[in-house]
């Protein structure tokens, strides 16, 4: 059995703390599913406060190489300071168990697809971009690493309308990177031509939150209808995709951007920071935060209204 989950130095050494996250906290209720486990919402039982507590079994096969890598994620999270990214609260091990307690958010921008069943309108997937852009500078700049794994599924919604950048478990704390992470639809040509000769940098990030773009312009990733394999061929060979139904529906401006997000040569496209300037995000009309909350009541309006948004229903929890 691999020695993880009573490990007193991984304790000691400062990153996890060794109370029973099942006593302190209360009226647990699963918001979110992933490649690990659950996520639930919860609340402190001394302060009641509200969190998200993620919680990862490490137990079985490839249990210690997990552990590493929930290592990992918890050191980025620990390290990262802004507004735009998901707060971290603290992390727990007890019985080969990991509860990491994080910032409370209403949901993912992939959840509020799944609500409305169609594109967002170009306003909100504005906000959102934006947002997730001032993370990603943040991200690359300050700190020079890559998250890795940008789509509508790791941009969160907190209350106030406020876009958080979730999911460091794909993130590089370096700011080259030569192994393959990531999701096969939002990544990058120059990820999957990757061989560790061939590095690349954090404009990987860049060109995935392009393709999240087009993920609210139009429900799915390109090339969704392909197994991962034939999509990360195409990525590889094709011209860069751009949105369906440019000229009608959408703007010149949000036509750019996605443009300059999806330039196929990473020498080429530009920075996040380059992006700051780009007249998509630079010319804002109104308010983010505005645009954002006014979604966020029409996913909660939608989700009180029809039942079958059961898994939904989490936007409501902590609504009086
Ligand atoms: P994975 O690595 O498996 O993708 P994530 O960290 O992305 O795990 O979490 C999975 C899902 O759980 C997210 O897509 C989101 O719906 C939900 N979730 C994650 N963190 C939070 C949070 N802080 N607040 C609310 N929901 C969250
Ligand atoms: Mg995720």
């Amino acid at each position: 059995m691999p020695k993880v989950g009573n490990n007193a130095k991984e304790i000691t050494k400062g990153l996890f703390l060794n109370e029973d996250p099942e006593k302190l906290f209360t009226d647990l209720r699963e918001i979110g599913h992933g490649s690990f486990g659950a996520v639930y919402f919860a609340r402190k039982a001394s302060t009641k406060e509200v969190f998200a507590l993620k919680k990862m079994v490490v137990t079985g096969k490839q249990a210690e190489e997990r552990f590493e890598d929930i290592k990992k994620e918890v050191k980025i999270l620990k390290c990262l300071k802004h507004d735009n990214i998901v707060k971290f609260e603290c992390c727990y091990l007890r019985d080969h168990v990991v509860w990491l307690a994080m910032e409370y958010c209403l949901g993912s921008a992939f959840d509020i697809l799944e609500v409305h069943k169609k594109s967002l309108q170009e306003d909100e997937i504005r906000a959102i971009c934006a947002g997730a852009l001032n993370a990603l500078v943040y991200l690359h700049f300050e700190l020079g690493a890559i998250h890795r794994d940008v789509k509508a599924g790791n941009v969160l919604l907190a209350v106030g309308g406020v876009v958080k950048l979730a999911d460091f478990g794909s993130a590089s704390l370096v700011n080259r990177a030569s192994s393959f992470i990531g999701t096969p639809y939002w990544m990058a040509p120059e990820v999957i031509t990757s061989m560790d000769e061939m590095l690349y940098d954090c404009k990987a990030d860049v060109w995935s939150l392009g393709i999240t773009c087009i993920e609210l312009a139009e429900k799915k990733p390109p090339l969704f209808h392909m197994n991962s394999m034939a999509a990360m061929y195409h990525i590889a060979q094709s011209d860069s995709p751009k949105l369906c139904e440019a000229r009608s529906k959408w703007s010149e401006g949000f036509n750019g951007f996605v443009e300059s997000c999806l330039i196929k040569d990473a020498t080429n496209r530009p920075t996040s920071k380059e992006l700051l300037n780009d007249p998509f995000i630079s010319d804002r009309r109104d308010s983010d935060s505005v645009v954002l909350m006014q979604l966020i009541e029409r996913t909660k309006e939608a989700v009180r209204q029809l039942d079958q948004h059961y898994r939904m229903r989490k936007i409501l929890i902590n609504d009086h």
